[in-house]
């Protein structure tokens, strides 16, 4: 199932992306459902509309925290002269960070170089503290797709990583959440970066050095994850810069495509 947030009108409703029957020009539908998947169960409300006739929006805000990890593909850590750390290395990023599909990742005025990172997020499902790795897979949700953006100056004047990582803006999360795939699909998906439509980023998420049960296990040993809560995955090879009227996109098969303009903070 793809769980989608979106507006038609009024207020951001959940809903469930579907190809419809007839496979016109516009396939796909979305059928809104009735309150909030991640809190408990939902029904349809028997609201059909083309998806090219929504708005989709972040598919999830998350309730506590965004978690992300660093360095955890080999060949990122070697492109930022950095090692491999023997535990995932974390960070967080308020849930203020995150905005939806198509929306504007805003260029601080306090940077002069901005990253992109394509990643492969978890939705966390339930309330958890302590997983065992073989658990792991009981308490998510589903997975989405990030763009873990960053200013990589910042990142290395300040050390801590809040402020290069937490900007309003700084977490596109979307398009919606794909709950069909199971932990081992999870860990063998296709993930490519776009930048204005040239490839820059392409990996598969099984280079991860911390798998993700390892991860759930790492994080959920120090915190309790609470539903909506995301964990990022780390970004591969390939991170570069952006600037103002730029447009990246992040897709991973058996999720889809998440794309967000670059826009100027006068814009
Ligand atoms: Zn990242």
């Amino acid at each position: 199932m793809r769980i989608a947030r979106f507006v038609a009108q009024g207020d951001p409703t959940f809903g469930v992306v579907e190809l419809a029957e007839d496979q016109g020009p516009n396939p796909e539908t979305v059928a809104a459902v009735s309150g909030d998947p991640l809190a408990g169960p939902v029904h349809y409300t028997g609201e059909r509309l083309p998806l090219a006739d929504v708005r989709l929006v972040a598919p999830v805000i998350p309730r506590s925290k965004v978690i992300g990890v660093g360095r955890n593909y080999a060949e990122h850590a070697a492109e930022q002269g950095a090692p491999v750390p023997s535990s995932p290395l974390v960070f967080l990023k308020p849930n203020t960070s995150v905005i939806g599909p198509g929306e504007p990742i805003v260029y601080p005025a306090e940077t002069s170089n901005l990253h992109y990172e394509g990643e492969l997020a978890v939705v966390i499902g339930r309330i958890c503290r302590r997983v065992p790795p073989e658990r792991a897979a009981e308490v998510v949700f589903g997975y989405t797709i990030a763009n873990d953006v960053t200013c990589r100056d910042l990142q290395a004047a300040d050390g801590q990583w809040t402020r290069a990582k937490g900007f309003d803006s700084f977490c596109p999360l979307g398009p919606w959440i794909a709950t069909h795939l199971g932990m081992d699909e999870a860990g063998r998906l296709d993930l490519l970066t776009s930048l204005n439509d040239e490839p820059v980023q392409t990996a598969n998420t099984s280079e991860m050095v911390h798998s993700i049960p390892d991860l759930i296990a790492y994080v959920s040993s120090f915190t309790t994850l609470l539903p909506g809560d995301v964990i990022l995955t780390g970004t591969p090879a390939g991170v570069g810069p952006m600037v103002a009227g730029d447009r990246v996109s992040v897709t991973i098969s058996g999720i889809g495509t998440l794309t967000n303009p670059v826009v100027s903070e006068e814009a």
